[in-house]
């Protein structure tokens, strides 16, 4: 079993590998206590490429915002711990400057349902947060009014923040936002898109609950 230190470093050089970090873009962290028993979590450190960073590297930080570690925390800690705090179930943060999510997030806009998948962050869109200065608290206020009951949301003019239970849901999140902002900015190109209705959506939500456990479900009663 991987420890913390090792899941961070992983995500987040599986973010460069699968394209949506490039360079010192981007952070992530992870929930986990101290050697104390101190509740905090850890975090990329500030300007470093995934590709140069170690396990040693990662910060951690408690809940009053002191940091532990041998380099600077990523700039984005503000929105990191008040996600974490801000929502008990969510033990993952994942933020990128992705191509299509920083893109789209340039028309400072909530991207509507123009395909079903936009469940797949808890409810019938996704919120853009107001632009506010990388780093800064203004970010992470707006941040955390954007993720009001999601698991996703676009910063203007910036890229997209993601969260889950664990890293792996945390990066599926990641992926699938990309992927919707790469096909809602074609779909523009090419026309005027159907929008879902909130009744469409609803029912999508619905089976959402239930999606993927009935073949788990199979797989067990074989
Ligand atoms: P850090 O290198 O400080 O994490 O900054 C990258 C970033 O994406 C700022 O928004
Ligand atoms: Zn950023």
């Amino acid at each position: 079993m991987q420890n913390k230190r090792e899941q961070l470093l992983n995500i987040s050089q599986q973010l460069v590998r699968m394209g949506l970090n490039r360079g010192t873009a981007g952070n992530a962290s992870v929930r986990a206590d101290n050697a104390e028993g101190q509740t905090g979590f850890l975090i990329t450190p500030s300007g470093l490429a995934a590709n140069k960073m170690t396990p040693s590297d990662m910060v951690w930080i408690d809940f009053a915002g002191n940091a532990t570690g041998t380099r600077p925390p990523s700039s984005e800690w503000r929105f990191h711990l008040d996600i974490l705090q801000n929502k008990p179930q969510v033990n993952a943060v994942i933020h990128t400057h992705s191509i299509y999510a920083s893109t789209f997030s340039t028309f400072r806009m909530d991207m509507p349902p123009f395909h079903y998948m936009i469940a797949l962050a808890g409810g019938d869109s996704i919120r853009c947060a107001p632009y506010a200065l990388f780093g800064s608290q203004q970010l992470s206020d707006n941040a955390i009014e954007a993720l009001k009951d999601r698991k996703a949301c676009l910063l203007a003019n910036h890229g997209m923040i993601a969260v889950g239970e664990t890293l792996e849901k945390a990066l599926d999140i990641t992926q699938e936002v990309e992927t919707l902002c790469e096909q809602y900015l074609l779909a523009l190109q090419a026309g005027e898109p159907h929008i879902l209705s909130q009744q469409e959506m609803l029912d999508v939500l619905e089976k959402f609950k239930s999606y993927g456990a009935w073949t788990e479900t199979r797989a067990d009663n074989k």
